[in-house]
């Protein structure tokens, strides 16, 4: 992998599309992302995003926004006085378009520092939206965020299988993100569990039940057809995802497996469906 330092001239990305009623904003500490070659990364939304890949392999290139909480700290109070005039809360989505926790997170610490520029500045709201059980070294730094702005850590568990044929393996293990949930949970911290996009479950009952043990709060279940930024998954369908979703359940390729999930979902836990899941609207069956 490639990866190179760059001066960012801002970090704010006011949302349109998909994001636009869940959050007012959006950062990206790093543009590419270090789980590109993990399972998630196969059927990854961003890397149809030319603007960003710029013609480069998904997986194959990270640029690191070194100064990403100097510019933050320059422009939050600009981004928040530009959300109050629009009557919204000032709300941050960390990250859309990359993984917060990523290996080099290790290294150079962005998402951590602007953690620690959000502890000085914060928002209104922030949701951190993760694939990765490092995010546990942030673990304090989290749990003081939510002491001074309304947060939600969203754990991204996409299945409950461990292993999926044909594809490559999960950058952190389901019983790891599990485990994750638990600990972050008992730290006081609001934990959504995001089944985006939702892979075939093996026994959804049973599942649910351990998001209930480890303290989830709610569960969003969104499915590449309509979740990818497109009415019928037609992003999605570009990659090797659907045809190794179909080879171990048909019915999972459709929308209606969505819905079916969402039901069950419903039954243990607070659940809501595609963006309204993301904007905070739950519902119980
Ligand atoms: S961690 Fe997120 S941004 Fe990175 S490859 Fe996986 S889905 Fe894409």
């Amino acid at each position: 992998m490639t990866i190179k330092e760059i001066k960012c001239r801002s970090i704010l990305t006011r949302s349109g599309g998909y994001l636009q009623s869940v959050c007012t904003h959006s950062m990206n500490p790093y543009v590419g992302c270090g789980y590109g070659k993990t399972l998630c990364g196969t059927g990854c939304y961003v890397q149809s995003n030319g603007w960003l890949t710029r013609g480069r392999e998904w997986g194959s290139f990270l640029e690191v926004k070194s100064n990403a909480a100097e510019v933050y700290c320059k422009t939050c109070g600009r981004e928040m006085r530009w959300a109050h005039r629009k009557d919204r809360p000032f709300s941050i989505f960390l990250s859309s378009s990359t993984e917060p926790w990523q290996p080099a997170e290790q290294k150079y610490r962005i998402t951590r520092g602007l953690l620690i520029a959000m502890q000085a500045d914060p928002p209104d709201a922030l949701i951190l939206q993760t694939h990765s059980t490092r995010i546990l070294e942030d673990q304090e730094l989290i749990a003081n965020l939510s002491s001074v702005t309304n947060l939600r850590v969203h754990i991204s568990i996409e299945t409950d299988r461990e292993n999926f044929a044909g594809l490559p393996k999960h950058a952190c293990s389901v019983e790891d993100r599990i485990e994750t949930v638990r600990m972050l949970s008992e730290a006081g911290v609001f934990i959504v569990v995001c089944m985006a996009p939702l892979l075939p479950v093996q026994q959804p009952e049973k599942f649910f039940e351990k998001l209930v043990q480890a303290g989830a709060k709610a569960v969003v279940i969104d499915h590449f057809i309509e979740g990818d930024g497109t009415v019928n998954g037609s992003r999605t369908l570009k990659t090797p995802l659907p045809e190794k979703m179909n080879a171990v359940l048909p019915a999972s390729v459709h929308l209606d497996y969505r819905n079916k999930i969402a039901s069950i979902a419903g039954r243990f836990l607070p659940t809501g469906v595609s963006s309204a899941g993301f904007a905070g609207h739950f519902s119980s069956v």
